[in-house]
Formats: structure tokens, sequence, C-alpha cells
């Protein structure tokens, strides 16, 4: 069993529990080194690192940067990362200016096929209502009595195709990522096995294009062990993290207790063969027992990565 995780959301984003709540939950947990991840904010990781030295964890700044890729949208986990470098702060606030236009089209959308409301719905569990998000209306269509459960709306209203679906144009690729690198963290791709086509996952030839191209933008990671991801695509993406020499890394994507594929901690071990993400900060740390283990130039303890590999 690993004990790191090293994707989860706060209600800075769309998660339910507070940064601290995530940090206590995962301590609870058995989660020894933990990144907070949420999308295209940084706001909650000064909570979250005050509350994980409380419990005597290692913390990694995070983030997950939402990207479109050709006609997809794909997640970058941001690891290490140094929430004050400047680029990478107006590259979020850029990402999250759409999403109020956003959320009312989709508002307006659902109003057409019948369903009024959900604009004021969803904001009242937007905590950031920068940060507005599906998650955000599936949770008010829970409570209006649309659907059974979150993950319902998302099939029935909210997926890709779906008559509460507005497309949307995030961050491009190789800006999140030189972001994240500028910034002095490790860019990994998140949940591979979640890209889909319709019902269908990405495939394969789309799969190497897209790894292809994160890797030339200076990507070094791939989440193999993810909450979302089968063991069927935990080989899958170990298999392909040896084809393109990524490290590999594992996160929950714990959203909150009722509503999450998984939770936090206790992920199951890498397949045979796979090589760490944290390779790159434990490397140091080992190499400079005066370091501790944070890592980003945010960090008065600042840790560098191996310079080889940034
Ligand atoms: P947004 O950034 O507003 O498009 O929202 C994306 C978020 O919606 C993801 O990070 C997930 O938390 C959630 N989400 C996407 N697809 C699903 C799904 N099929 N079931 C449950 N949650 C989903
Ligand atoms: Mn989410
Ligand atoms: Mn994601
Ligand atoms: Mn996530």
């Amino acid at each position: 069993m690993l004990d790191y995780d090293l994707h989860c959301h706060s209600n800075i984003s769309d998660g339910t529990l507070t940064p601290a709540e995530v940090v206590a939950r995962a301590a609870g947990r058995g989660v020894k080194v933990l990144a907070l991840t949420d999308h295209d904010d940084m706001d909650g990781l000064d909570e979250a690192r005050a509350a994980a030295a409380q419990h005597g964890m290692v913390f990694i700044n995070g983030v997950e940067i939402s990207v479109t890729w050709r006609t997809h949208t794909v997640h970058i986990v941001g690891l290490g990362i140094d929430p004050v470098y400047a680029p990478l702060v107006s590259g979020l606030l850029g990402v999250r200016s759409g999403r109020g236009a956003r959320a009312e089209k989709m508002a307006e959308a659902l109003a057409k096929a019948g369903i009024g409301g959900t604009l004021q719905g969803a904001y009242r569990y937007a905590e950031n209502p920068n940060m507005i998000g599906r998650t955000h209306f599936a949770r008010y269509l829970v409570e209006a009595g649309h659907c059974k459960d979150v993950r319902s709306v998302f099939g029935r209203y909210l997926a890709n195709g779906k008559t509460g679906y507005v497309p949307h144009r995030w961050a491009v690729l190789a800006d999140a990522v030189s972001w994240i690198r500028g910034s002095g963290g490790v860019a990994v791709l998140a949940h591979p096995g979640r890209y889909m086509i319709g019902r269908h996952s990405m495939g394969k030839k789309t799969m190497h294009e897209l790894l292809s191209e994160f890797v030339a933008c200076g990507g070094q990671a791939i989440e193999v062990v993810s909450g979302s991801h089968t063991p069927e695509q935990y080989a899958e993406f170990a298999r392909y993290a040896g084809e393109f020499n990524l490290l590999c890394s594992c996160g929950s994507d714990f959203h909150g207790p009722d509503e999450s594929w998984r939770d936090m901690g206790r992920l199951p071990d890498f397949p045979l063969g796979c090589k760490p993400v944290w390779q790159l900060w434990e490397h140091d740390a080992a190499s400079n027992p005066s370091n501790t283990l944070d890592v980003g130039r945010a960090s008065a303890r600042h840790v560098g990565l191996k310079p080889d590999l940034q």
C-alpha cells in the first residue's frame, strides 16, 4: 500500500471539505505525504500546509490545471509548485476567468431543458465563487431532486454532449506545463484513463500523440494509480510510463466523503517497474539531509529538484 496521496480537492475548488479537513482526513487514513491539488486555484495551500505540519505530514504544494488539447479537456497536475510564481498565478487567473460566463451558459441550457434556478443553486455550493464548475451544478441538481447522486447528474446532464454541457477553452497544454515547470514543479498527466470520446476512452493513437506532446513540452510524470482508474488501467498506464520514460504518480482524486471515486490514501502499490515521482524530491533530501522534503521555490526550506530532471 502507498502512503502517498498526490491528488485531492478541497472546497477551494469542487471538494466538499476545507483544506484543513482534507489534511485531517488524510492523516487519519495513514497518508504520510500529501499534495492538495485543487482545480485552477492555489488558495487552499497555506491552510493545508499549516494543518499538515500539525499532523507531522509531509506536504507538497499542488494544483490541477484544466487544459484544452485539441478537442479534449485534459488535466495536468503540478507538484512542488511555487504558489507565488507570477506566470503561474496569472495563468491560473486566466483559466478561472472564463468560469462565470460558462456557468451562465450552462444555466441557460438547463433552463431551456426545463430546469430552472440552477445558477443561483450552483453558486450556493461554490465556497469559492471564482471556481464555479460542473460539480457545483451537479450538487444542486441532486438537491432539487433531478438525480439521485452527482455521478448520475454527469451521465444525464453534464458530461460532454449532454444538455447542460457547454464547450469551453481552457489553458494551452504547453503553457500549463511551462507555468508548473517554471515555478520549480513537476508536471503530471492526471488520470489518463478518464479521457473519453463518447463512451470509449481515448484511443491508443491519440494517447500516444498526447503523451509525445506532453513530454516534448516538459511533462515528466503520469498518474498510474488514480482513484478513478481500474486495476487494468494501472497496468496500462504503467506501460505508457515505461514507453515514454515518465515517472509515476498516485492519488485518490478525493472530492468528499460522499461522492468520491475513492477515499483518501491506502492506494494500491504501483505495478512493478514504475519509478515513483517522489524520487525527484526524496533523492535531494537524502543527499542533503539539512533539507526537508518540501519542494517548490516558495518554501524557505527549499529542496531543489534534481537538475538533470528539471
Ligand atoms: P469542470 O472543471 O467544471 O468542468 O468540472 C470538472 C469536474 O467535474 C471534475 O474534476 C470532476 O470532479 C467532476 N466530474 C467530471 N466528470 C464526472 C463524472 N462522470 N462523475 C462525477 N464527477 C465528474
Ligand atoms: Mn473535480
Ligand atoms: Mn481531474
Ligand atoms: Mn482532480
